[in-house]
């Protein structure tokens, strides 16, 4: 038996289009069935009022935990895979999309290229992102920066309600 290196990473799911939770089923459906990514947390799904442009339907939002054997560019593509094969249809930026993956934390790494950047540059600022990963990331700070004062200080943290638990969510994995 080799010792293979694993590694851990945190990823947002949005969706405000159509069956919005059954595209977030199937994008995790589809990242625990992508060969080197294994699905190990998830958080409820909160609604969240849309950020931006306003005049769409409100989101759903979540984020899981996976344990990997790719590294971080890896993950980006298949992150893209998933959406394209999702069929997510972009006009507008920060507009409707069937499903949006975007990757918040990968190990403690810093990553700062024009096509990635960890932790993601705006995860800090957005209550729909800080929320949900607060339910399943074990530590308070990340980096130095406490998730509880980032949530306090976030513009959005009014419009976020409680969709479905952590505990339903997992039910719902583990069947
Ligand atoms: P935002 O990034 O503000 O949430 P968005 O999700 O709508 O906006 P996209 O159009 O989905 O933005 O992504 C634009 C580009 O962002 C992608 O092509 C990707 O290369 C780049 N990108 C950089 N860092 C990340 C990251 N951590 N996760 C996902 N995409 C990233
Ligand atoms: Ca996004
Ligand atoms: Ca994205």
């Amino acid at each position: 038996m080799g010792i293979q290196a694993t590694h851990d990473a945190y990823i947002a799911l949005g969706s405000n289009l159509g069956d919005r939770e059954g595209y977030l089923h199937t994008a995790l459906k589809a990242i625990h069935g992508y060969k080197g990514l294994r699905l190990t947390g998830l958080s409820g799904i909160y609604q969240t009022a849309p950020v931006g442009y306003t005049d769409q339907d409100p989101f759903l939002n979540m984020v899981c935990r996976i344990n990997l054997s790719l590294g971080p560019f890896e993950l980006l593509e298949a992150l893209q895979e998933i959406e394209h094969d999702l069929a997510r249809k972009r006009t507008i930026r920060w507009g409707p999309r069937t499903i949006d993956l975007d990757l918040l934390l990968y190990d403690r790494e810093i990553i700062s290229t024009p096509s990635l950047t960890v932790p993601h540059p705006r995860m800090f600022e957005r209550a729909f992102v800080l929320v949900p990963l607060r339910d399943i990331y074990p530590d308070s700070a990340i980096q130095g920066t406490s998730l509880g004062e980032c949530i306090e200080s976030s513009q959005d943290r009014e419009g976020i309600t409680l969709y479905r638990s952590s505990e339903d969510m997992c039910a719902l994995f583990t069947g």
